[in-house]
């Protein structure tokens, strides 16, 4: 590992000037992946702001604010998996972050972490492969092994994101808090990730000293039921093959809206529109099953190891659907 400065900051402010001061800094809330990257030198930044140096409440809790619902940044992902509220109006999210790794990788782990984590592909993750996403010229996965990669909107590179609470809080569609020096901005999660084709190189929409504050989650309609279901190689733990989060908003038995994101499929958490679409006054049964599942991937595009990943994503969304409305 480089040698690098250890920055303790006492407030967000502090941190974002840190954070854009010159230095190639970088952020750390639990520290499981940015240590990681340190140890192999894909990620050798001069300097690392620990935020957990912060204090501020607003950072380390889960505040229920009637009509929405906030969690700081540096909750950790264990609290989220446990949290009585969460269970009961974003079921989702909480089924997603007890999905995360281990328990001790859930008590290290933070929200902003989680969302802000480096890709997983293997060609990234080896220092030996000087791949687009680390400034090279090429994508070591297009002739390749790249049966865990994406299987729509890559393009020049491959990766799928990693986050399984991304992918739960896309479906609730959710904001991201963001804050640099005074200033705070909130955007929804569907806006704050790039695909490749836009920026090879970074996967959210974060700028040098911005960090992520926290989510905010719009209160949800009385009878709204969610669901994450994850498809993974190793039962223990594991990266998502691919995942499904749904949301059903229903009355009197009839689905008024629905939401439908994808995790593994795409360098992004992915909602499938048309798919979510359709389900406004939706009633299951085998026949609309199989087509809401039809409608997804209208413009799938697998590589040589991974078409498999489509019908497996389709049957998944199927079975949480049909287990939302049983
Ligand atoms: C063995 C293993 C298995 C795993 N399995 C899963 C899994 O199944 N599902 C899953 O979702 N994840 C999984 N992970 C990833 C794990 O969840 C992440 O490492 C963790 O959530 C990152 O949180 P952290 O607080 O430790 O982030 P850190 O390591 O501190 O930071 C991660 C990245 O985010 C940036 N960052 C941190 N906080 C902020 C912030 N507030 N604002 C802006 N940028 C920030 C850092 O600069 C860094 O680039 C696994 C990891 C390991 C090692
Ligand atoms: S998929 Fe992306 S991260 Fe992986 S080798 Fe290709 S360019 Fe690199």
């Amino acid at each position: 590992m480089k040698n690098f400065s250890y920055l303790q900051p006492k407030d967000l402010r502090e941190a974002s000037s840190m954070l854009s001061n010159g230095m190639n800094a970088s952020a750390m809330s639990g520290g499981t992946d940015l240590l990681d990257l340190m140890k192999s030198e894909i990620s050798t930044p001069e300097a690392v702001v620990n935020l957990k140096s912060i204090r501020d409440p607003k950072l380390h809790s889960i505040e229920d604010h009637g009509g929405s619902i906030n969690i700081g940044s540096l909750v950790p992902l264990s609290e989220i998996a446990d949290n009585r509220l969460l269970k009961e109006q974003c079921t989702v999210l909480q089924q997603a972050a007890a999905e995360v790794a281990s328990p001790q990788l859930r008590n290290m782990g933070t929200l902003g972490g989680n969302l802000c984590q480096r890709p997983r592909c293997w060609y990234y993750r080896d220092d030996e492969f000087d791949c687009l996403r680390k400034g090279g010229d090429s994508c070591f996965a297009v002739d390749g092994r790249n049966r865990y990669h994406c299987v729509t909107g890559g393009g020049p590179c491959f990766i799928v994101h990693p986050s399984d609470l991304a992918v739960a809080l896309l479906a609730l569609d959710a904001n991201v808090l963001i804050q640099k020096g005074k200033k705070n901005r909130s955007i929804p999660i569907a806006e704050f990730y790039v695909l490749p084709k836009d920026d090879t190189e970074n996967e959210t929409i974060l700028k040098p000293g911005e960090v992520v504050s926290g989510v905010e989650i719009l209160a949800a309609t009385a009878d709204t039921r969610s669901a994450y279901t994850k498809f993974k190689v190793r039962q223990s733990w594991d990266f998502a093959v691919v995942s499904v989060a749904v949301t059903l908003e229903m009355s009197g038995g009839t689905v008024n809206r629905g939401r439908i994101a994808l995790g593994g499929v795409a360098p992004v958490p992915w909602l499938e529109k048309q798919a979510s679409n359709s389900l406004t006054g939706f009633h299951a049964n085998e026949a609309t099953l199989k087509s809401l599942a039809e409608s997804m991937f209208p413009n799938a595009n697998p590589m040589s190891e991974n078409a498999y990943k489509v019908p497996l994503a389709r049957n998944l969304v199927k079975r949480t659907v049909r287990e939302l409305m049983g």
